[in-house]
């Protein structure tokens, strides 16, 4: 392991560089750790990964791994003395979690981050306070709340809990003001966010990345669609106009300046039909709509991902082709024998035992011409 010097007064807000040779402590052990441990291995570092469940993609491919609950703090502490820099794949951590790692080792991208991307409610409002525009949506914190809530932001709505929502769980429709108070009793009577649903031209998504110096490299806007709240396939680059696109990467760049970001950050976006772009949802960490970076840029997300962490200066993010990425969910990953067989089909697999509907058990990216 690479020296540890530990600067006086802690490690928070610590500008120390990990050079190759040092570990990478991955907080979460899915297919993203897996992907960013093989992005590390390849620039020399290790990776130790620290997740409860003892299959998982990532620890197969990284030199270390604690199998602990997300709150064991003896186990915490024991991880991070280990490594010398910790991220996440998984930002759902209880907050004590945070502090037991901050107090011992760098930890990027902040945990303050972590914990605004965590709260629905917390990253709409940094949102609009950047003067950034997303769908009108009000909080719901009890039942009282729901019918004003309803009538500010109209119908057809969504509510989503404000906490552990992704891929559609933790979300329901509202079609009528009727709906709602059984929506949000379905949902636990929890803190919630309600808002308009968005009639859409399309998705997109920006990944953009940060460095330690504060360098920012966005990747194109891409277009996403999803099937039963799941991202079924990313365009690079996204169909859509010129000033949106442009758009898209503006806010994204304001965001992770907003945010202080060291590392990744992916949001994902409405373009309404008018072409205005409106934030859905912010996850800082590696990211689906950008796993056709790995054949298609001169430098993949993974691979970025690292270099931020690690506060080594950021890749060239220039798109070298344009690219279709399919995920491959549940039994879709039944496929790979043509995949495989299909010339410049590029076939990745996680490594998931056991195949569930819904899951994500790999991804295919194709190659064009770059536009
Ligand atoms: P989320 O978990 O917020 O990313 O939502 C998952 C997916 O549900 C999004 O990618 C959209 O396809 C859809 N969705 C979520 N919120 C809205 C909305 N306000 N209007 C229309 N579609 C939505």
């Amino acid at each position: 392991m690479a020296e540890r010097i530990v600067p006086a007064g802690g490690t928070k807000g610590s500008t120390r560089i990990v050079p190759p040779g040092g570990t990478i402590g991955i907080v979460g052990g899915g297919q993203l750790g897996r992907m960013t441990a093989l992005a590390a291995a390849r620039l020399g570092y290790r990776c130790h990964v620290f997740c409860p469940e003892p299959a998982n993609p990532t620890s197969l491919v990284a030199a270390a791994a604690t199998v602990a609950a997300y709150d064991d703090q003896p186990a915490l502490e024991a991880f991070a003395s280990a490594v010398d820099v910790v991220t996440f794949e998984f930002e759902n951590l209880p907050r004590p979690s945070f502090d037991v790692l901050e107090r011992l080792v760098p930890v990027r991208p902040r945990p303050a981050v972590l914990e605004t991307s965590q709260d629905r409610e917390q990253e709409k409002f940094l949102v609009v306070g950047q003067g950034i525009a997303t769908a009108p949506f009000a909080v719901v914190r009890t039942a009282d709340d729901v019918e004003p809530a309803l009538a500010r932001v109209g119908v057809p709505a969504v509510l989503k809990t404000a906490r552990l929502g992704y891929d559609g769980k933790g979300q329901a429709m509202v079609r009528t003001p009727g709906e709602a108070l059984e929506a949000f009793a379905r949902l636990g009577g929890v803190r919630c966010v309600v808002e308009r649903f968005v009639d859409f031209a399309c998705e997109v998504s920006v990944i953009v990345a940060r460095g330690l110096d504060g360098a920012i490299a966005p990747y194109d806007t891409v277009e996403n669609r999803h099937k039963h709240h799941i991202l079924a396939t990313t365009t690079a680059p996204a169909r859509i106009g010129a000033a949106s696109a442009r758009e898209a990467q503006a806010i994204a760049r304001r965001l992770a300046e907003a945010l202080d970001l060291v590392g990744l950050l992916a949001v994902e976006m409405f373009v309404a039909r008018d072409g205005r772009v409106l934030v859905n949802e912010l996850a800082p960490r590696p990211h689906n709509s950008a796993h056709w970076t790995i054949e298609a840029c001169v430098t993949s997300q993974f691979e970025q991902f690292v270099r931020a962490v690690c506060g080594l200066p950021l890749g060239d993010p220039s798109r070298r082709f344009d690219a279709v990425m399919t995920n491959l969910i549940g039994h879709d990953v039944d496929a790979w024998p043509a995949l495989i067989a299909e010339p410049g089909a590029h076939l990745h697999l996680y490594g998931k035992t056991e195949t569930r509907p819904g899951r994500k058990m790999g991804h295919v990216t194709r190659l064009y011409p770059r536009t």
